[in-house]
Parts: structure tokens; sequence; C-alpha cells
């Protein structure tokens, strides 16, 4: 019997059967574990219904289809386990996870045609970049020194588990005592964090850096709703002091959605609190999780037919 201790509740859909999330186990020979040969995706669910899932499970496949993998699902099969993982779970607020690896190979050859991928999905409780309570004070946000692994080696786009960059960026903005850290490019460009893109207000509009960066399903959100609201996005190279000197500086994330950054290493953006278009796209991107096209409730989604 597996031991709990330390696991969220929540469940799991792993090698084809529904379990416990302490019983979500993969051999350590996996080369999803031995070498982050894997992609993922992340779609919350907010009061029983999914944000975006449609855009998730798109993201997903072409993620997929990025790095050659095949998770040996179609799209709707997708959908379903993971509706079955939240009904299982029992969760209204959740965090849920679908991941393609590598696998192996039965003799354990190193060629990755041989491999057999692995699908794996979860049901957790919903995670936070910020807690709810910390979120009218903004988070304070170190710039790394460390540089975000280059675009034309591992690319940004496909969702990835080569994180060391951005989890060594975390350890050095601890010990300055940030909450959280932004990397930048080689050429000394801002990217993103682990886990949020980010945005810079700048005279009434917002910017965002281009490339280099995962295109999160929340930075496409927020760039519709800022539309809607008459506010114009540029997706562009953004330096290290337009960011410092920004008017607004938010980060956007599937773990949180829009979250004011009132900090930046030494300094406060601004006046140091949370400016009014992050309010404003703070209330319109809660407000969008009732919206018919962008919200798929639980229970609608048939059971899996496998
Ligand atoms: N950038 C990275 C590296 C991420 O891992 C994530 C999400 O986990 C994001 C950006 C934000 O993407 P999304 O808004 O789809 O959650």
């Amino acid at each position: 019997m597996a031991d709990t201790v330390g696991y969220p509740p929540g469940a799991a859909f792993i090698d084809g059967a529904f379990v416990p999330m302490s019983e979500a186990n993969i051999s350590v020979l996996d080369w999803g574990f031995l070498r982050s040969d894997a992609t993922y995706d992340v779609v919350h669910v907010w009061r029983n219904r999914f944000f975006r899932i449609d855009a998730h499970i798109d993201r997903f496949f072409d993620s997929m289809a990025g790095i050659r993998l095949e998770c040996g699902y179609s799209r709707e099969q997708v959908c379903a386990v993971l509706a079955e993982c939240v009904r299982k779970s029992g969760l209204e607020a959740a965090f849920v996870e679908m991941i393609c690896t590598r696998g192996m190979s039965p003799d354990f050859s190193r060629d990755p045609r041989e491999a057999i991928n692995r699908f794996i999905a979860f049901a957790v409780p919903f995670s936070w970049i910020l807690r709810p309570e910390d979120r009218e004070h903004g988070i304070h946000l170190a710039v790394s020194s460390i540089h975000r692994i280059p675009q034309d080696s591992v690319n940004p786009r496909v969702k990835n588990y080569h994180w060391l960059d951005l989890v060594m960026g975390l350890f050095e903005a601890f010990d300055r005592g940030a909450a959280n850290v932004v990397l930048t490019d080689a050429a000394g460009h801002v990217v993103e964090g682990p886990g949020f893109n980010i945005f810079a207000v700048i005279n009434g509009s917002a910017n965002t850096p281009a490339s280099g960066v995962l295109h999160g399903i929340t930075r496409r959100t927020a760039i519709e709703l800022l539309a809607e609201a008459g506010i114009t996005t540029q997706a562009r190279s953004l330096a290290v002091s337009e960011l410092i000197n920004a008017d607004e500086v938010f980060i956007t994330s599937t773990a949180g959605g829009v979250i004011s950054v009132t900090r930046i290493d030494e300094r406060p953006v601004a006046d140091g609190n949370m400016g009014p278009v992050t309010r404003q796209l703070t209330d319109l991107y809660w407000q969008a999780h009732e919206r018919p096209q962008w919200s798929l409730a639980i229970d609608d989604i048939p059971a899996p037919a496998l």
C-alpha cells in the first residue's frame, strides 16, 4: 500500500487506470523523469468548470507534435479523462495537469523512436502563485542574473520541464528577499518566470515579451480582455529598464490569473500600489470565468470512452 503522507488529495489517470494521487507512480526509467523528456499542460477548474479547456488541449497537442510525442488518446478522450479526474477528486477548484512523457523502451534502448510514450493526468487542489490574501499588495519580483535556456535550444512554446534556470532563479530571488523571479534572455530582454508571463503597462498600453516565452493561455486571455477594454497590447522585446520604470507590472498564470507586481528588486513599481489597469484586468479575468464560450461545466463532459 502506498504511503499517503505528503500527497495532496486528488485523483489521477496513469497507464490506463484511475487511481488516488498517492498511487500515481511512474518508473524511474521513464525518460520524462531521467531526461525531462516530456510535455505537459495545466488547466484550472473554478466553481466546477474548466476555464478555456479547448485552448489548453490544443496547446498540449501542439506541444506533443513539437517534440514528437503521441499520448495515444484523442482530444475528446483527453478532455473526458481530465473531467473524470476532477469528478473523482471531488474538488470544485482544481489544478488539472495532463502530461505526456517519452516513456521508455521495453529493453531500455537509447533510441527515442523505440520508447512507448506515456500519458498521465491528475487533478489536485487549485494552487496559487501568490496567496489569495496577499493579492491586494502585489508581489516583490527579482530580476534574475540567470538567463532563460535559449529558445533555439528548447522551444519555450512547447510547455516543458526544463526548469532548472527558473528554480535556481527562485532561490536567487528568495536570497534577495523577493517573492518570485523573472528571467532575461542572453540579450538582456525580459522573458518569463516560473509558471508565468509578464506585462508592463507603459503610457496607457500594455507590453509583453513576444518571443522566448510560453504563449500562456492567461497571457492570451489578458490580451483579449484588455483589447475589449480599449487597451492595446504590444508583443515585443522588453528591456529590464522598461520593466523597472513601467507604470504598472503584472504577471499572468493559470495558477492565479492576473497578479500585480508592486516591487522589482530594490524599487517600488510606480507608487508601489496595484495600478488601475491591473485592477480592472483582474476583475475582468475572474468575471470571464462565467462566459459560456470560455468555461465548461465538469458535469457536462461525458465519462471517458477509452
Ligand atoms: N511561462 C511558463 C514557463 C509556464 O510554465 C507557464 C505556466 O505554467 C506560463 C508561462 C503561463 O502560462 P498559462 O497562462 O497558460 O498558465
